[in-house]
């Protein structure tokens, strides 16, 4: 049995491992390596609806704490400067997949022209709110629309460590210089100061270094370089003046990739991440700036790799977090996916593990990384924004991966639910159908059955998203809810998270 579990890394990844297997296995002893030497990457603010739902429902760490040291705000989505329309929102919220029961037809056969605020989730993106009043509880937010987080890297990682502490999870600083091999995979880390730490079982969760499962174990690397081409990002952000605190994060389309804009409370994060192959760092940065004359003069860059390991858990050792791969920032996937493979590993840890037990682990893995790939693949490969050489090869060249069958029925189709039947992994797919009709419809991808609307249901149609849009604008703004979630009057309850998927 698995007694001794050594992380290695306190990053983000690192620490919501190590509090998840304290949380739900608290007879383990846990230990981290923290390296203030090499620090933490300090990107990562981005996150689906599965962190709030993570962190509060399943690891039921108190909201109240974790907002007020973690200051997260809320996303309701991302809006996408992308395709042919002026831009369009992907809510967290179902927007495509519903079905208003006075229409015969889903909601994106009535989206061709105008795609904004078919939920109440765009509605509310539309409108610059947040969350709708709860008329009942006194008109302050009301927390059951689906959201993700901003939050600042460097305040998750502090935040996530102070909860492990209290846990009891137990920190050794240092720097690992090399790792003893052993019958079972790893016998020990060797630390620079000559220190010689044994566990049971490994936990890599070094980032991009991946110290043990890529250069210890030597492990192969599955590049995704057919799918996703961008490979660097130039980052830097600026405090807020009078900007609003926007409900979402941007995504827009740049020469050579895409710029996101990330909204925390007293900051606005910026990044652009483009393929090497198409635009130098300098150009890259120049064309940052043009568009961000607010950003520091000399934007950070940072180059990352797409692609997966062959496998995460490989004798005793598993990697989680970016040391098992990392698909690319587009849809900010990697703290959902992180945290998807520490609730995936606590079954497995019942019993002394198999080798198939670790292949099932592998295999579940893997999907959440492929099925990542190919729903950003999706992305690239329907923006027909700009005509350049960069953007004529993701449309040419994107490899679909398993989406072949879904495009194919799209195609003919339109934007039907029975699409669902075709979506990869089907209930274990990190987007749902949601995810994949938004770009679809997003994008203006061509399909064949249109639906002729006659004018009663146009008339239909507009009535209902007027009310959406009624409701939208009555609603809180990101400053007014945080304000209102801060006041002593504000009790955290069922309304912790919104409904979540991923
Ligand atoms: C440009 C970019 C944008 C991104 N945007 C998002 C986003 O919006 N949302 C999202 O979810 N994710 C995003 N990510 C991914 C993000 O990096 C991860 O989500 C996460 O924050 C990093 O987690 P990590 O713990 O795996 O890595 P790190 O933060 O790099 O942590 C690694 C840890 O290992 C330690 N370490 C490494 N080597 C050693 C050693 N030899 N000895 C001791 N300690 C060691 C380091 O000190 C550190 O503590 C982005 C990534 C990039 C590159």
């Amino acid at each position: 049995m698995i007694q001794n579990v050594l992380i290695l890394g306190a990053g983000s990844a690192g620490l919501l491992a190590a509090i998840t297997l304290k949380k739900k296995l608290p007879s383990l002893t846990v230990s981290v390596v923290r390296s203030s030497e090499i620090g933490v990457i300090g990107v990562g603010e981005g996150t689906t609806t599965n962190m709030p739902d993570y962190l509060f429902n399943f690891l039921q760490l108190d909201p109240s704490r974790f907002y007020a040291q973690a200051e997260p705000t809320w996303k309701l989505g991302i809006r996408l400067l992308w395709g042919p329309r002026d831009y369009f929102d992907y809510s967290f919220a179902d927007q495509l997949t519903g079905q208003y029961r006075q229409l015969q037809r889903a909601s994106g056969y009535f989206s061709d022209e105008d795609f904004h605020g078919i939920g109440l989730g765009s509605a509310l993106m539309e409108a610059g709110k947040v969350f709708p009043r709860n008329v009942q509880a006194g008109g302050g937010p009301d927390l059951r629309v689906s959201f993700g987080f901003h939050i600042e890297n460097a305040k998750l990682v502090q935040t996530l460590e102070s909860i492990a502490r209290e846990l009891g999870v137990t920190f050794v600083e240092g720097t690992m210089s090399g790792a003893e091999r052993g019958p079972a995979g790893i016998a020990a880390l060797l630390l620079e100061d000559g220190r010689r730490l044994e566990a049971d079982l490994f936990l890599d969760c070094s980032g991009f270094r991946s110290e043990l499962l890529g250069r210890a174990l030597e492990e192969p690397f599955v590049s995704y370089e057919r799918a996703l081409f961008c490979d660097r990002a130039v980052v830097g952000g600026w405090d807020r003046t009078n900007e609003p605190i926007l409900p979402y994060t941007i995504a827009e389309t740049m020469e050579a990739g895409w710029a996101w804009q990330i909204e925390h409370e007293h900051h606005i994060n910026r990044g652009y991440v483009y393929c090497s192959q198409a635009i130098s760092d300098e150009a890259a940065c120049e064309e940052f700036l043009r568009k961000n004359p607010k950003a520091p003069k000399s934007p950070r860059v940072v180059k990352f790799r797409s692609g997966r390991y062959r496998r995460m858990w490989v004798e005793n050792v598993i990697a989680i977090g970016n040391s098992s791969g990392f698909v690319e920032p587009l849809e900010a996937t990697a703290l959902m996916t992180v945290a998807r493979h520490c609730r995936g590993l606590l079954p497995m840890l019942a019993d002394a593990p198999t080798e198939t037990v670790r292949a099932l682990y592998n295999k579940l893995c893997n999907e959440t990384f492929d099925d990542t790939r190919d729903f950003l693949a999706l992305h690239y490969k329907f923006n027909t924004r700009l005509d350049n050489d960069f953007w004529r090869r993701c449309r040419a060249d994107t490899e679909m991966g398993a989406l072949g069958s879904l495009l194919e029925f799209y195609g003919e189709n339109g934007p039907t639910n029975l699409n669902a039947l075709l979506v990869p992994s089907q209930d274990r797919n990190p987007f749902g159908l949601e995810g994949y009709l938004a770009m679809l419809v997003g994008n203006r991808v061509p399909y064949k059955a249109r639906h002729r609307a006659t004018d009663a249901e146009r008339s239909t149609w507009q009535q209902l998203l007027t009310t959406l849009r009624n409701q939208a604008e009555q609603g809180l703004t990101v400053a007014e809810s945080l304000g209102c979630i801060r006041s002593p009057l504000w009790r955290w309850n069922a309304q912790k998270t919104g409904p979540q998927r991923g």
